[in-house]
């Protein structure tokens, strides 16, 4: 039976799932897809559909979601059904967050921040950039705009429970908390937009810096997450606050058995930061008293848009299609499915 809390939480929680198509190095690997969407809200992963000469690989498993989106969906799509609705909500004094949550390659960045592939550098089709249009649209309508609201954006990247300005070249942060819990990342760049446009050149350059100096761009990001925010203020006070979230590949827990010092410490960090996260959605707004903000970076500088009110989140969870990467796919299926 669904008590007042489960109400509350079903209207401030949205968790989807995106599914993308497999891509030319999976198609020429001949790898097999396994995930159907046979409605707007169920995900299938089952045996490939063509016929093979092995036994079977797996279960037939279903999960349902807010929502599914299949390959053929577009970011436009995504976002009208997952960011978009959140966009009133900082409007409206509140505190919104949107993850993008998978493994390595999986669509996380194309989706939040738009296309990198190859010479291709188009940032105008993610969900940051959609999310920045709309709150400029919003500036425009009368009630908004007699509050006489400011725009400011945020770039920053967690890497190994570390904060680096990515509007900054890459400055090391560090996060106070002062005594009323209230989280500040000290000298964090907050820079005024007046226009989609301002945002769009301040996304080219966070991830121009994000991916510099590293020999493969995905290594790198896979092993971060990046946050970029909207916010809103009034009369210098804060308003309301759209925290857009790249998360770290979630396949890094194999890493912890990594021989490399290092490479496991990164691991064990980017679980225990899932992990955190995952309970901080959960009490979003419920006023739990033992909601793990402390134990990951990324929940810390995140904490004011898990408390309050007005506090509303989603969570984009995007899967490969392909058979080989069927176990990464049902941990992010079973984690996306706990969330809520
Ligand atoms: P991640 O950030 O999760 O590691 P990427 O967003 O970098 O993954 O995606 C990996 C590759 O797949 C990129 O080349 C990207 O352009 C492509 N890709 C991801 N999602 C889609 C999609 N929905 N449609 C077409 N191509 C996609
Ligand atoms: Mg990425």
């Amino acid at each position: 039976p669904l008590t007042s809390n489960d109400a509350i939480e079903e209207h401030r929680i949205c968790v989807c799932v995106r599914a993308r198509p497999l891509n030319k190095k999976e198609l020429s690997v001949k790898d097999l897809d396994v995930i159907t969407i046979p409605s707007k809200d169920v995900v299938m992963v089952h045996e490939p559909k063509q016929k093979v000469d092995l036994t079977r690989y797996l279960e037939n498993q279903t999960f349902r979601f807010d929502y599914a989106f299949d390959r053929n969906s577009t970011n436009e799509m995504v976002y009208r059904f997952t960011a978009q609705p959140l966009v009133e909500t900082i409007f409206e004094r509140g505190m919104a967050t949107c993850f993008a949550y998978g493994q390595t390659g999986s669509g996380k960045t194309h989706t939040m921040g738009g296309d990198f592939s190859g010479k291709n550098q188009d940032c105008s089709k993610g969900i940051y950039a959609l999310s920045a249009r709309d709150v400029f649209l919003m500036l425009k309508k009368p009630v908004y705009k007699k509050l006489d609201l400011q725009v400011f954006a945020t770039f920053f990247e967690i890497y190994s429970g570390k904060v680096f300005d990515l509007l900054n070249r890459k400055a090391k942060l560090r996060v106070l908390e002062d005594g009323k819990q209230q989280v500040q990342v000290v000298g964090l760049q907050e820079r005024e937009v007046k226009c989609t446009e301002d945002v769009l050149k301040l996304i080219e350059m966070g991830n121009s810096c994000r991916t510099s100096g590293q020999t493969s761009a995905n290594a790198h990001s896979s092993r971060s997450h990046a946050v970029f925010q909207i916010i809103l203020r009034r009369r210098g006070k804060m308003h309301g606050k759209f925290s857009l979230i790249d998360l770290a590949g979630n396949e890094r827990g194999a890493d912890t058995s990594s021989a490399d010092r290092q490479t496991r410490l990164e691991g064990a960090e980017i679980n225990k930061s899932l992990l955190a996260l995952k309970e901080c959605i959960r009490a979003l707004g419920r006023n739990k008293p033992h909601t793990p903000f402390r134990a990951s970076k990324l929940t810390q500088v995140l904490r004011d848009s898990f408390i309050g009110e007005n506090s509303r989140t989603c969570m984009i969870a995007t899967i490969s299609p392909g058979m080989a990467s069927c176990e990464n796919t049902l941990n992010t299926l079973r984690y996306a499915n706990r969330v809520k």
